[in-house]
């Protein structure tokens, strides 16, 4: 309520929110979540919670009137529509030279994303997060994430019989018959659910196209496991649709944080203020980036040090398909949980998810999420004239990603004798340059921050998402994210509390 002091205020419900938020209520801490997204808790007029990919709606984009999606041709024709202006689930924010997607709602980028959860091998673990201890990570608190998230493997006997992974099976045939290793990618889709579906015994979901707008089924989000532990402590509360402006210390001691709070079409409807004796940065990679470089920009932080904004990436993001012959067809009916990846990391600095294009129709396409080694870094600076904050990523940088993925499908296409796709993001573009699904940086472990998260230059604020990792994980980040903050938590609690 406005006015209020409270011990401690989480900024978002993503993956590092909710550690947070779990762990201090366990300390007997009571918590405040502050998350400028819906709850995601009310089925809409057709009886769901959420849109299915291939017809998206007003729950599905945050504040846009025209979709964005990430495929945005099939066979050269654009797929994009109008949509009404809604708080929905999926953002596809722009800046000059990248869009980056997120997830908005309570669960953050749980809520949309392809729940594959992977732990980097550990040999790569030291350029990831160098001055982090791999023995406590590896040991702990990876194994702790792993549980906390629900992570499992597929089944492997029946990857080999399920029509769904006709596509995945497929990509690795390829992947071998090149000398590249395929590996099976963990996730939080719960995988006798799947096989469930693929009987035909329950209500569909991964195997009805669902993913980048919500899983009404499923998957094991964030609203699945990490929130409702929280909630059972009974210290922790969450107001949605409330976005924060602005934390600055308060003249009594602790923080005070502005708020407002947004109805469904984005309009201010109240803006509030809270005294916060400690304020937790969770609103992941490009929101505690964008918040803090603004708040020490125009004063309201000014003690942040310089290292605010800076080592912002990519995770290497590019996206390809390649189009096979009529002799190997990769199934009209695909899981949208993707279930392996080619590793070619060591060798091409590239690993690449064999992704499913959930069309509902053969099309005769494998289709590609390669993270890649890229090493371009961006960095975030306030505009004074638009009062927002600007990211200089460039689209040329992609170049580094795109050479590194080549050396996984230019072999391939090679050996099948196969074409890549020119028809998935516009007409003759091959490579999803556009884009990325995996923003890290900004604020980054043991430079805008000590080595736990805690910032320079104030005690009491706090930084535990994905800004804290420098731009790159090798795999795909959440896992890691989760790991680092409940490192990084326990030792909040155990020393600062
Ligand atoms: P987030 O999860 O982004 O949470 C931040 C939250 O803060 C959001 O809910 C946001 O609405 C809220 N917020 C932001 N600003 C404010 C503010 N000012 N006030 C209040 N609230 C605010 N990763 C994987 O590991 N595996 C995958 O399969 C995978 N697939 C993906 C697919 C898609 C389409 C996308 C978009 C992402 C995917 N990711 C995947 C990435 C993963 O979801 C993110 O890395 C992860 O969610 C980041 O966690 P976080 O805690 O840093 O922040």
């Amino acid at each position: 309520a406005d006015g209020a002091r409270i011990p401690a205020l989480v900024i978002g419900t993503g993956y590092g929110g909710c550690v947070a938020a779990l762990r201090l209520a366990e300390a007997g801490v009571d918590v405040q979540m502050v998350e400028m997204g819906m709850a995601w808790d009310t089925p809409g007029a057709d009886g769901k919670i959420f849109a299915n990919t291939t017809s998206p709606d007003n729950r599905s984009f945050w504040l846009r009137t025209r979709t964005k999606q990430p495929l945005s041709n099939f066979l050269g024709f654009p797929i994009d529509k109008n949509i009404p202006k809604y708080t929905g689930i999926l953002d596809a924010e722009d800046f000059a030279g990248i869009t980056v997607y997120q997830g908005r709602g309570v669960g953050g980028g749980s809520l949309v994303n392809g729940g594959m959860a992977v732990t980097p091998k550990r040999e790569n673990f030291g350029a990831i997060l160098p001055t982090v201890d791999a023995n406590e990570m590896y040991g702990t608190y990876y194994p702790r994430a792993n549980a906390g998230l629900g992570v499992a493997t597929i089944d492997p006997d029946w990857f080999e019989s399920a029509e769904c992974y006709q596509y995945a099976r497929v990509g690795r045939k390829h992947a071998q018959r090149s000398n590249f290793p395929f590996v099976f990618v963990p996730d939080v889709y719960d995988w006798d659910y799947m096989k469930q579906e693929q009987a035909g015994t329950v209500p569909k979901s991964a195997l009805a196209g669902e993913i980048l707008y919500g899983n009404n089924h499923g998957k094991k989000s964030l609203q699945k496991t990490y929130l409702p532990r929280a909630r059972a402590t009974g210290r922790v509360a969450i107001s949605p649709l409330h976005k924060v402006t602005s934390v600055a210390p308060a003249s009594g001691g602790g923080y005070t944080v502005r708020i407002e709070q947004l109805s469904t079409t984005g309009a201010v409807t109240a803006t509030k203020e809270i005294t916060a004796d400690r304020v937790f940065f969770a609103a992941g990679s490009v929101g505690t980036s964008k918040l803090l470089t603004k708040l020490k920009a125009t004063g309201a932080l000014p003690a942040l040090n310089g290292e605010i904004g800076k080592g912002w990436g990519d995770n290497g993001n590019v996206m390809c398909g390649r189009a096979n012959h009529l002799w190997d067809p990769t199934g009209a009916l695909q899981a949208s949980i993707p279930t392996g990846g080619i590793d070619n990391w060591a060798a091409g600095g590239a690993f690449a998810e064999v992704a499913p294009l959930p069309t509902g129709i053969e099309t005769f396409a494998s289709f590609y999420l390669s993270i890649t080694k890229n090493p371009h870094r961006a960095q975030f600076t306030y505009n004074p004239t638009s009062g927002g904050v600007d990211l200089n990523w460039q689209t040329a940088w992609k170049q580094p990603g795109i050479d590194a993925a080549k050396t996984i499908f230019d072999k391939i296409n090679a050996k099948e004798g196969t074409i890549y796709r020119t028809d998935l993001f516009g007409t003759y573009k091959i490579w999803g340059d556009h884009l990325t699904y995996h923003p890290l940086g900004g604020a980054v472990l043991g430079k805008a921050t000590d080595n736990y998260g805690r910032l320079h230059g104030y005690s009491g604020l706090y930084v535990i998402d994905g800004s804290l990792i420098p731009g790159n994980t090798s795999v795909n980040p959440f896992v890691t994210i989760t790991a680092l903050a409940e490192r990084n938590i326990d030792r909040i609690v155990a020393t600062d509390l």
